[in-house]
């Protein structure tokens, strides 16, 4: 009997920008290619929906832009918020990515001034900053995730600064990039079966290892356990293109850097 996991895709129309569908592509191949199906329930706007996410076996979340997340943020509070808390309680995971990842806590505050108010499910709190942090992103994953790579490579584009409560985790430190806020060196949240990130890209097929903590997680939420191995060859190329491609841009700016100084001391 093959298994069949439930992937509850939360408001698939509003939050799901800079590629993040893609991530939805990653799981199910890495399911499909270890004998498994996964079967997406789109999870959008409406109590009826709200009644959906029991059935889960985890969830994505992806970004949005600020009036994409106004949209979806009273419907995530009245109809999900208590599903929610109760599947991600029980080990399910839930990747939030961006939009979805500042809907995880307490609100998130628009460069226009408007408070979008979020799920209260964990401790943080987004406020938009001056500047976007738009550009490639290299992580030093947290080694609680258990992953072989040194990185976590993706892609950032957000005006959101956000702040985790003491007693939460970022999900890694960040190399180059801004990360949560620019300030503290964090990227993103580890919390039990939650992960928030701010790495477009899309974030799983670069970063397989994640995807696998996602799959091992719906697998078996309170116990999971090692896969079985994949020839992930394709996905190492992915991997050490983009994070030579980050080399590249850092050597870049560092040059245009020294240029800037060599010729402001010139100027005297
Ligand atoms: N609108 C939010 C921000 O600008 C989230 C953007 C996103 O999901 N990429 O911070």
């Amino acid at each position: 009997m093959t298994r069949t996991l439930r992937l509850g895709h939360l408001y698939p129309l509003q939050m799901s920008i800079y590629g993040d569908r893609g991530n939805l592509v990653c799981l199910r191949r890495r399911a499909e290619w270890r004998g498994w199906r996964l079967e997406v329930i789109a999870i959008g706007l409406g109590a009826g929906d709200g009644r959906l996410v029991a059935g889960c076996d985890g969830f994505l979340f992806g970004g949005g832009q600020d009036r994409d997340e106004a949209e979806v943020a009273a419907d995530l509070r009245a109809f999900k918020a208590g599903p929610l808390a109760e599947a991600v309680a029980a080990g399910r995971p839930l990747l939030a990515v961006c939009g979805g990842y500042q809907l995880l806590g307490s609100h998130y505050r628009t460069r226009a001034g408007a408070v979008v108010p979020g799920l209260g499910l964990l401790p943080l709190r987004t406020e938009a900053g001056r500047r976007r942090a738009v550009g490639n992103v290299l992580v030093r994953p947290d080694p609680g995730l258990g992953l072989d790579a040194p990185w976590l490579v993706g892609f950032e584009n957000h005006s959101g600064r956000t702040f985790l409560g003491p007693e939460l985790r970022p999900l890694g430190r960040t190399e180059v990039g801004g990360g949560n806020n620019g300030v503290d060196g964090g990227e993103g949240v580890l919390a039990g079966s939650i992960i928030g990130t701010y790495l477009h890209g899309p974030v799983l097929p670069r970063n397989p290892g994640l995807a696998d903590w996602w799959l091992a997680r719906a697998l078996a939420p309170a116990a999971p356990a090692p896969l079985p191995p994949l020839d992930d060859a394709a996905e190492r190329l992915a991997w050490d293109r983009a994070v030579a491609q980050v080399r590249r841009e850092q050597g870049g700016l560092a040059a245009r850097a020294r240029r800037v100084l060599v010729r402001r001391r010139a100027a005297g």
